[in-house]
């Protein structure tokens, strides 16, 4: 029989495990009502995890292990991601990254209360390396899976809260709450959403072509930079000066908050045909190195404006004072920097995830998991097949019955989640 995790109980712990993309990511989180860490103050201190007040996230987790393996050096040479050799790659990684996260924690395998694993979106291949893993784990142990939506865990990132983490109640009045806009921008994709509350999504526009970490990659490959471009990009464009070369702004003029990068990529090669070529472009001469660089700070430029100014729009559209921002392009040090001032200049705030947890990993998906299951929301994909039950006790001593509850989404809309 399969032990579903009770809710009484005051630590949970979950592993997670992401294998979407490029990037085999475990890790143990211990869950921790925030209740039992800190010291009572008043009535707001007395409140419990199913009161009324849901505006803000109400539990701490502990990092227990984590374990992470990046595919980007093999993928560098194709300039992107090979999914056959991602899936193969994950297979062989996964493994002994479980042992890795376990041995950091010192634990076995039988201290896990449950298994939460990335069903989807991402490459059908890669997505199944995983999800059967932890079937098959959930299966050998006896443990519940949870299957989670990966932009879920980029999108509830920032709002991770340590345990261990002493500022925490300092920081607590700067603690993203329900409601805010959330700004997802990674590889794959680019979206405004509004978000009140777990599971409640609204989006409010996305990209029409290309997604912002896109527009990085591919900028970066005809600059002759390595993958992943965006911190090549940002590294180079710090030597650069913005505006010497006037790439496009997109949309930028154009009302609502759809967005746009294609066009952008299209302007680079046409700047970089110009100038003789990438190969000419490589050449070591003080005149190539600057234009080169002249050329990064002006595509991150370009960007970042697109991201910020619509962000903006955004706020003001919905009337939230918080934009919550994830995906690994939100790791871009200029873009942080641009956000924090346009929002301060309408009295808004900013919230990032650590810029570790910016890519993919699995502390997000673990996390993702754990606040579906420890607030009073519904458990993942109610309307995408999956049923609160079935995510919370999804019967592993059953073989059969993991047919019907084993499988990947490689397209998922956030918003299908309930
Ligand atoms: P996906 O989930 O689509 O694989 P990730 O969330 O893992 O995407 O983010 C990867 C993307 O983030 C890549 O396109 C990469 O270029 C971009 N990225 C990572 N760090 C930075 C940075 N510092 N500046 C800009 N883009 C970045
Ligand atoms: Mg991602």
């Amino acid at each position: 029989m399969s032990k579903p995790l009770k809710q009484s109980k005051r630590s949970v712990r979950i592993l997670g495990i992401e294998t979407s993309c490029d990037e085999t990511g475990l890790a143990l989180l211990e869950f921790i009502s925030a209740e039992d860490l800190e010291p009572v103050q008043g009535p707001k201190a007395h409140q419990d995890q199913h009161s009324p007040d849901q505006s803000s996230v109400k539990w701490r987790a502990r990092l227990l292990g984590q374990a992470l393996h990046s595919q980007t050096d093999m993928h560098e040479r194709y300039g992107g991601v090979v999914p056959e050799l991602a899936s193969r790659d994950h297979m062989v990684r996964i493994l002994p990254l479980l042992e890795e996260c376990l041995d950091q924690a010192g634990l076995a395998s039988q201290n896990i209360d449950g298994i939460a694993v990335t069903q989807g979106p991402g490459l059908a291949g890669a997505l199944w390396v995983g999800t059967s893993f932890a079937y098959g784990l959930g299966l050998a142990l006896n443990k519940p899976v949870y299957p989670v939506h990966h932009l879920e865990g980029h999108l509830l990132s920032p709002l991770l809260r340590w345990a261990d983490d002493s500022s925490n109640s300092r920081e607590e009045a700067q603690q993203a709450r329900f409601p805010f806009v959330a700004l997802l921008v990674s590889g794959g994709h680019s979206q405004f959403l509004e978000v009140t509350g777990i599971g409640r999504y609204r989006l409010l526009g996305e990209t029409i072509d290309d997604a912002a970490g896109e527009a990085f990659d591919k900028s970066a490959q005809l600059l002759g930079l390595g993958y992943p471009g965006g911190p090549a990009v940002a590294k180079l464009a710090e030597k650069g000066i913005a505006g010497r070369f006037r790439l496009p702004r997109p949309l930028l003029k154009r009302q609502g908050l759809d967005l746009s990068f294609a066009g952008l990529k299209t302007a680079v090669l046409t700047q970089v045909q110009k100038l003789g070529g990438t190969e000419a472009l490589l050449a070591p001469d003080a005149k190539n190195i600057q234009a080169r660089a002249d050329l990064a700070a002006e595509v991150q430029a370009a960007i970042v404006e697109l991201l910020c100014e619509k962000s903006m729009v955004a706020l003001d559209l919905t009337g939230h004072k918080q934009l919550v921002v994830s995906g690994g392009v939100s790791a871009n040090i200029e873009m942080r920097r641009r956000l924090i001032e346009a929002a301060r200049s309408r009295d808004a705030c900013v919230f990032f995830p650590p810029p570790a947890l910016c890519t993919d990993n699995g502390v997000m998906i673990a996390w993702a998991a754990g606040l579906r299951l420890l607030t009073s929301c519904s458990a993942v994909g109610r309307k995408a097949g999956v049923s609160r039950e079935q995510a919370v006790r999804p019967s592993p001593s059953a073989s059969a019955s993991l047919g019907s509850s084993m499988q990947v989404r490689p397209r998922w809309p956030l918003e299908e989640l309930g």
